[in-house]
């Protein structure tokens, strides 16, 4: 199985590439991704597979079935957004529509598990088992399409056992893979604050309430909160980017508003520490005589892997792989909508390394010159068919 998987990903990989080449120079913004949908229907259906389309209004799903079709079902994912960006690199590939780029690879994601369909497709009277595809739109944008497709049952009928989600790592040499048991991504919430005050002449603030103080010491406390009622062991950031006081040099203006993000891994804390920064902003600015009014748009939960799940995989991806090109991820802070399935299902989301120095691909996710090293899909393709296969063997 481990040399048919390899082969035909070998034999696949020039059209993975294109295939990838294709959603790069045609990127779709998150909940919008019509065209992106109706190729990968057209895709799936040119390999023999009819997928549910509409899943979440632009998600697809499609199930191979193997030997014994019913005894197990794995679960496989992948996400299709592209990112409010304009593309700076000049590549034959480049992005075809302004301002919109897929700049965190999920092109990539998205090639790669329909290079999954063609090989586990081909290879269906091999394994025994259920494999269900998974194509998520909007993992770039609350609610996030993940939350979604599980609301419309796409963790149901057949209900999977387990899940897997890859994503491209831009500081991981192509070849490589990456895994980390337990947690893995920060939940990620969006802190929104408008403190109000009475505003005036910058000479006389004994006749006012200045909302620019109170702000200043709101975001001093909350930070106090991460330091002094967070579980130590437990990673928690705390950010602001956005403070705007708009008075001068003389005018003390009447609000002040402020955005941040909160972020951690453990969802008791993530629900306390909001309900204590929302009562303690609201206590300060009270106290000194002004308001706030706090709204807190709650995001994706936190990403854990499960340890197990992710053990037997990792060393699964040692067959494929070699152990020299398997290693261990940090903990990230950055969020992922794949939280919302690790919730539900057994999950493993992992790293697929896509950097090549050599090659000056280099740059980060989000940023106007991220790309990745193609040699990077044919392993994103045969590696995941390999995976699901063994997964599907082993429950
Ligand atoms: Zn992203
Ligand atoms: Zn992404």
């Amino acid at each position: 199985m481990l040399d048919s998987i390899k082969s035909l990903a070998r034999q696949y990989a020039a059209d993975i590439t294109q295939t990838r080449r294709h959603l790069h120079a045609h990127p779709e913004l998150s909940f919008q991704e019509q065209n992106t949908a109706r190729f990968v229907a057209d895709q799936l259906k040119a390999i023999g597979i009819t997928p549910q389309e509409g899943v979440a209004d632009t998600g697809l799903v499609a199930i191979i079935e193997g030997r014994n079709a019913s005894s197990r079902v794995v679960a496989l994912r992948a996400d299709m957004d592209a990112l409010p960006i304009h593309e700076a690199n000049n590549v034959p590939y480049k992005s075809t529509v302004d301002g919109v780029m897929h700049a965190c690879g999920h092109d990539a994601h998205t090639a790669s598990l329909l290079g999954v369909a063609r090989i586990l497709h081909v290879l269906r009277d091999q394994f025994d088992g259920t494999v269900k595809l998974v194509f998520q739109p909007g993992e770039e944008k609350a609610p996030g399409g993940a939350s979604l497709m599980i609301k419309e049952g796409v963790l149901e009928n057949p209900r999977p056992i387990s899940m897997l989600g890859q994503h491209v790592a831009p500081n991981i040499p192509v070849g490589k893979i990456g895994f980390r048991e337990g947690m893995y991504m920060a939940s990620t919430d969006e802190l929104y604050l408008t403190v109000r005050g009475k505003g005036g002449h910058a000479a006389m603030p004994d006749n006012l309430v200045d909302p620019v103080l109170i702000a200043s010491h709101i975001i001093v406390a909350l930070q106090q909160i991460i330091s002094r009622n967070c579980p130590p062991a437990s990673p928690s950031v705390l950010s602001f980017g956005r403070f705007i006081a708009d008075g001068v040099t003389n005018v003390i203006p009447n609000e002040v508003t402020i955005q941040g993000t909160f972020r951690c891994m453990n969802e008791e804390w993530r629900a306390e520490g909001k309900r204590r920064m929302v009562k303690l902003a609201e206590g300060i600015a009270e106290a000194m005589g002004g308001s706030c009014e706090f709204t807190v748009v709650h995001g994706y939960p936190f990403l854990k892997n499960h340890p197990e799940l992710t053990r037997r995989v990792r060393a699964q991806a040692v067959e494929y792989m070699g152990a020299e090109n398997v290693v261990d991820l940090d903990l990230w802070m950055a969020g992922e909508d794949f939280a919302f399935y690790s919730q539900v299902v057994d999950s493993c989301f992992y790293r697929l390394g896509t950097r090549n120095e050599d090659r000056g691909i280099i740059s980060g996710v989000h940023t106007p010159t991220f790309d990745i090293d193609e040699d990077a899909l044919e392993t994103g393709a045969g590696l995941m068919s390999w995976l699901a296969v063994r997964e599907l063997a082993e429950m």
